[in-house]
């Protein structure tokens, strides 16, 4: 029986960090070494400013690191010494070639398993931590087989990070499931048991699903896919909602409450970002073209097509709403991040809303708590271009300290991400609105703030009314509270007169 003692994970980002800081921490007899050819992203691991911000990461990461959780450049030095290695490394799209636009971009992955054929020095267990086409294993088994020898030999596991940024350390606490995959040998059974016996330090047996290495692989998007086809569906629907007057929220709501369909990513919004929801389905549609299941392909593309329209919709009903001109408008942009409680800003709506202010030359001003000032000249400077990025960018924008310097003189406020600072209790509507260009507006995703101000305006006729426009993307994985207090009132009346 393989007992699992030291772990080396390569790749130190926003899976590979908050994934085996966890680890460190609930299995303190396993030493943990997270490597990274970054010497920046590693300095940051090891100083107090960790370079990514999650809830609770800290707390762990401080409590463990100099312990059992080591951070270094020395990616050699801790393949070596390791058992089992984590492959943590980036899969983004690829941008040339074959499948650009479309396909995993697997050079990382590759890169990652020749160091270790090239530098391992006794057998070890190598894991796909990262999100890879449905196959990938195969090709690192034969790279790793061509190196191995009687004496050193490779088991490869598959064990995809379901984890969501912004709740990735809760999600890894306690995960729904951990999945693991092995080709059905006896060394592969062997070595997927040592890797649930890690695991079940503290996640309870049986929410650890052990399967052929395939399905594991390929389970990874199909439930990023299925996900996000929730969030096209609710998308789509609310256009339709918009036409005919049915309220998104309700219909969510409603359909939400056949348990068969369940409440979750039934939340309608300008359109799902982040690091791979697209990249994921874009990965499955490739696939499905390889296979030559075209009909299978165009089915998943819909998905993506679907939230691409929901963000120019977005803009479009903004535009529509200003008097079909931002030309020289003021535009005050809240959140940057793809969501909340996270700096990532990877695949971010913001992204594409504001270059499409750009282009309406309307002067945009932007705040977020948490991403950095430079991070988003780089995502809104021209594809290609390094240098020069914020020169460039400076001319059209403006990045603020706080949201009432954003909204200052604005005519219309976006909130993009939903971040809890945005909320009516704790941002002063009243002040937002009297420093911006009358009449003003304001627009957000999210009813729940929106029925609270209205509910406010309503409620003081002293406060000022901001006119909210109720444009495309209203949430709603359930009524906002104001309407479900209004439905019991209304339940209520109806039980008195009866
Ligand atoms: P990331 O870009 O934040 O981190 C990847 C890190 O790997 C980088 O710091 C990079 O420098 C390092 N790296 C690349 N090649 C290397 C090599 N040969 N040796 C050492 N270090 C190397 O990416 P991420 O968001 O952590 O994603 C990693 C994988 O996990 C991807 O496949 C992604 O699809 C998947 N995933 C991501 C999430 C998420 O929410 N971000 C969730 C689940 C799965």
């Amino acid at each position: 029986m393989t007992v699992v003692k030291n772990i080396c994970c390569i790749g130190a980002g926003y899976v590979g960090g908050p994934t085996c800081a966890v680890l460190a921490y609930k299995c303190p007899d396993i030493k943990v070494t997270i490597v990274d050819l970054s010497e920046a992203r590693i300095a940051a691991w090891n100083s107090d400013n960790l370079p990514i911000y999650e809830p609770g990461l800290d707390q762990v990461v401080f409590e463990c690191r100099g312990k059992n959780l080591f951070f270094s450049t020395n990616v050699d030095a801790a393949i070596q010494e390791a058992d089992l290695i984590f492959v943590s490394v980036n899969t983004p799209t690829k941008k040339t070639g074959m499948g650009a636009g479309m396909a995993a971009d697997l050079a990382y992955v590759e890169s990652a398993t020749r160091r270790i054929a090239e530098v391992a020095k006794s057998s070890k267990i190598v894991v796909e931590k990262s999100t890879v086409p449905c196959r990938t294993a195969q090709s690192m088994r034969t790279i790793l087989e061509a190196n191995s020898t009687p004496e050193i030999h490779f088991d490869i596991l598959s064990n995809p990070e379901f984890l969501a940024e912004g709740t990735a350390i809760k999600d890894l606490l306690n995960p729904d499931r951990v999945l693991i995959g092995a080709l059905q040998t006896e060394s592969g059974i062997e070595a997927q048991n040592a890797l649930v016996d890690v695991y079940t330090h503290w996640v309870p047996k049986d929410r650890v699903i052990t399967t052929n290495l395939w399905s594991s692989e390929l389970s990874k998007l199909a439930a990023n896919a299925m996900l996000a086809q929730r969030i096209s569906s609710i998308n789509a629907l609310s256009a339709i909602c918009e036409a005919t007057g049915a309220d998104v929220d309700e219909v969510a709501f409603a359909c939400g409450k056949d348990t068969r369909l369940g409440s979750k990513f039934l939340k309608a919004s300008v359109g799902f970002g982040g690091s791979c929801f697209q990249k994921d389905i874009l990965n499955l549609v490739y696939l499905s073209q390889q296979l030559n299941l075209p009909e299978v392909a165009d089915y998943w593309q819909q998905v993506v097509t679907m939230n691409e329209y929901q963000k120019k919709r977005f803009v479009r009903n903004i535009i529509s709403t200003l008097f079909n001109t931002i030309t020289n408008k003021k535009i005050a942009v809240l959140g940057f991040a793809f969501k909340k409680d996270t700096g990532d800003t990877r695949e971010s709506a913001a992204i594409t809303l504001i270059k499409d202010f750009m282009q309406e030359n309307a002067r945009v001003a932007i705040y977020d708590p948490k991403v950095e000032p430079q991070q988003i000249y780089m995502d809104l400077a021209e594809p290609g271009v390094l240098v020069g990025a914020q020169e460039q960018v400076e001319k059209k924008v403006q990045i603020c300290q706080s949201a009432y310097e954003a909204a200052d003189g604005a005519d219309a406020v976006v909130i993009v991400t939903e971040w809890d600072e945005f909320r009516d209790d704790q941002l002063d509507y009243a002040k937002i609105y009297a420093g911006m260009n009358k009449p003003a507006f304001l627009y957000t995703k999210d009813t729940v703030t929106m029925d609270r101000i209205q509910q406010t305006s309503g409620a003081k006729s002293t406060q000022p009314t901001i006119p909210t426009t109720r444009i495309t993307t209203k949430t709603a994985v359930r009524p906002t509270r104001a309407s479900l207090a209004r439905r019991d009132m209304v339940q209520k009346q109806k039980q008195q007169e009866q």
